[in-house]
C-alpha cells in the first residue's frame, strides 16, 4: 500500500491511495461518516420559546450544530457507560440556552458545563429573536457515531476516484481541441503536443478522447489507486478522522480475528 498526502487542511485532507482494493478505500470512506464517534446534542427541554421558530425547528438546528472536545476520549457513549446509559458526566455534557431579544442567537451562545466541549464554529445561526422574544433551554449532548443518526456524522463530505492514467499518443498534432474543451484546465501544448499539468484533478469525463480527431489519447482508470477527499465537520481536525475511522475498522477485524481463534 502507498500512502501521498496531497493536500491538508484543518478540516480538509486528499491524499493518494495505491495498492488496495475500491472496497477498503470505500471501507474508510464509510467508516469516516458512520463509525467515529463525535458529541452532538441530543435532548433538550425547552422552558420558553417566543421565537418564530416552532419548537421542533429549535430542536433539530441544535442538534446539528457540530460540537468539539478537547479529549472525545473521555468520554463514552451511554450504552458503554459505567451508569448503564441513565446519564452522568462520563456520558452526557449538559447545556444551558438562555436569549432574549432583539438579536440573533448563534452556536456560541450554546454554554455546556464542561468547558473543554463547545461548539466548532461560533457564528452558526439558530433563530433571530425579536425584542422581546426569548429562548431558554436545558439539555445535553452524547457521544455517538453517525449511523445512528447524521447529526453524530463526525465526516461530511467524503469520496474517493480513481487515479487517472493519461497517454498521449505519437499522432498528437498539438490541435489543442483537448486543451479547449477540458472543464478542468488541465492540459496544455508544450513543445507541439498535448499535456497533462495536474493529471489527478482529471475528473475522467473523456471530453477530450471524445474531442481528439486524431485519436491520440488514452484515458484509463488505475483499478487500485485512489484520490480521497475526506473533509471534518468540525468536530475533530480531518486528518485525525481518517486515523480514527482506520482504528474502527482495525478493531473490528481484531474483533473477527478473535472470535475465528475461539473457533480452532
Ligand atoms: S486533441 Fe488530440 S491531437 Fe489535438 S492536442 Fe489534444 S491530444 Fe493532440
Ligand atoms: S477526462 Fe475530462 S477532466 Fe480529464 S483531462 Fe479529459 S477533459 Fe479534462
Ligand atoms: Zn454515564
Amino acid at each position: 500500500m502507498k500512502f501521498e498526502l496531497l493536500q491538508l487542511e484543518e478540516d480538509r485532507i486528499r491524499y493518494l491511495l495505491s495498492g488496495v482494493t475500491p472496497a477498503f478505500s470505500n471501507g474508510i470512506r464509510r467508516a469516516c461518516m458512520s463509525e467515529v464517534p463525535v458529541l452532538a446534542i441530543d435532548e433538550i427541554s425547552l422552558y420558553d420559546n417566543t421565537s418564530v421558530l416552532f419548537d421542533e425547528q429549535i430542536s433539530l438546528r441544535l442538534g446539528e450544530v457540530p460540537l468539539k472536545a478537547e479529549d472525545i476520549d473521555v468520554f463514552s457513549e451511554p450504552e458503554e457507560c459505567q451508569c448503564g446509559g441513565t446519564g452522568c458526566p462520563g456520558c452526557r455534557v449538559d447545556f444551558m440556552l438562555s436569549m432574549e431579544g432583539p438579536g440573533m442567537v448563534y452556536s456560541k451562545d450554546i454554554q455546556f458545563t464542561d468547558p473543554s466541549v463547545k461548539p466548532a464554529f461560533d457564528k452558526i445561526p439558530i433563530v433571530i429573536l425579536g425584542e422581546g422574544e426569548k429562548l431558554v433551554i436545558e439539555g445535553y449532548a452524547t457521544k455517538r457515531v453517525g449511523k445512528e443518526h447524521s447529526k453524530w456524522q463526525a465526516g461530511t463530505l467524503c469520496g474517493y476516484k480513481n487515479e487517472p492514467s493519461f497517454e498521449i499518443g505519437a499522432t498528437c498534432d498539438g490541435c489543442g481541441k483537448c486543451v479547449e474543451i477540458c472543464p478542468r484546465n488541465i492540459l496544455a501544448i508544450q513543445d507541439g503536443r498535448a499535456k497533462a499539468t495536474n493529471i489527478l484533478e482529471c475528473s475522467l469525463c473523456k471530453l477530450c478522447v471524445d474531442a481528439c480527431e486524431a485519436g491520440a489519447l488514452k484515458l484509463t482508470p488505475i483499478l487500485d489507486s485512489f484520490v480521497v477527499s475526506v473533509e471534518s465537520c468540525g468536530c475533530m481536525p480531518a486528518r485525525d478522522l481518517v486515523e480514527r475511522a482506520a482504528k474502527e475498522i482495525k478493531k473490528r477485524a481484531l474483533d473477527l480475528d478473535a472470535k475465528l481463534a475461539e473457533l480452532s
